[in-house]
């Protein structure tokens, strides 16, 4: 694959110029030369592969000669819920998220859940579903939602019909689906018996990943693998 650059603005065939932090990246590190090819996305599903005309101080001027549309979505919604774990773990999290084709992330605020993401921290992760996508070939970028209340979150009505919550000991075993789906993950200290009960009570059917207590960031990965069906399930 030709090296990638994420474009925050519409794509077309036709001239484009590059500029900021993604311009820098391809003329200082990577020494693009006029004549080199190249591959934007902007998140439309598309990608588009294009040719550098110039560089100077001011950005690169490229030229788009056409537009690729590869199957890499996962193919119907995959939400993952889960509060922010500490530190470095936010962001290995957001990444193998964005990698494994997860649809959106939603940050939980849940009563034992101790990190809770203001904006500007918000706006970071959207920095590394970039990242990711531009080094895993994702053309759609994986929506990042502000935190939300486990009480309402658990309640909404836009939710696919498939919910499932992650919870320690609990007897069913998920299996490949390939329908939209949402998918919670409690915090260290696990849920309340009040917030798993008015899940219960809100259609979300509680499955096992396996005997062993999986951190947050590690149960978010294999649920949402498993909504997937890349696996079979193991108990
Ligand atoms: N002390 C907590 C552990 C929390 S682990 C407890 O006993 O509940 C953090 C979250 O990861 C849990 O709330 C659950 O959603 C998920 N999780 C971790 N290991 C799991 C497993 N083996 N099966 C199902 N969910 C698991």
């Amino acid at each position: 694959m030709a090296d990638r650059f994420y474009i925050n603005c519409p794509l077309a065939v036709g001239p484009v110029v590059l500029q900021g932090a993604e311009a820098h990246h391809l003329t200082h590190v990577l020494r693009a030369r006029a004549g080199d090819q190249v591959i934007l996305f902007n998140g439309d599903g598309h990608e588009y592969l294009a040719e550098v005309i110039s560089v100077d101080r001011r950005g690169v001027e490229l030229q788009v000669r056409k537009r690729n549309s590869p199957a890499r979505e996962v193919g119907h919604q995959l939400i993952v819920a889960a509060p922010v774990p500490k530190g470095d773990r936010a962001q290995f999290l957001v990444e193998k998220l964005t990698e494994l084709g997860v649809t959106r992330y939603v940050p939980l605020r849940t009563r034992r859940s101790v990190v809770h993401p203001h904006e500007a921290k918000l706006e970071r992760f959207e920095r590394y579903v970039i990242e990711a996508s531009k080094q895993c070939g994702r053309n759609v970028l994986m929506a990042i939602e502000p935190i939300a209340d486990w009480e309402e979150f658990c309640q909404r009505g836009n939710m696919p019909a498939e919910r499932w919550l992650a919870e320690v000991g609990a007897k069913s075993v998920p299996g490949a689906r390939g329908r939209d789906l949402v998918v919670a993950v409690g915090p260290e200290g696990g849920f309340v018996e009040e917030e798993l009960q008015l899940a219960a009570l809100h259609g979300w059917k509680s499955i096992s990943l396996g005997p062993r207590i999986l951190r947050v960031e590690t149960a978010a990965l294999v649920a949402a693998v498993r909504a997937m069906g890349y696996l079979t399930a193991v108990t």
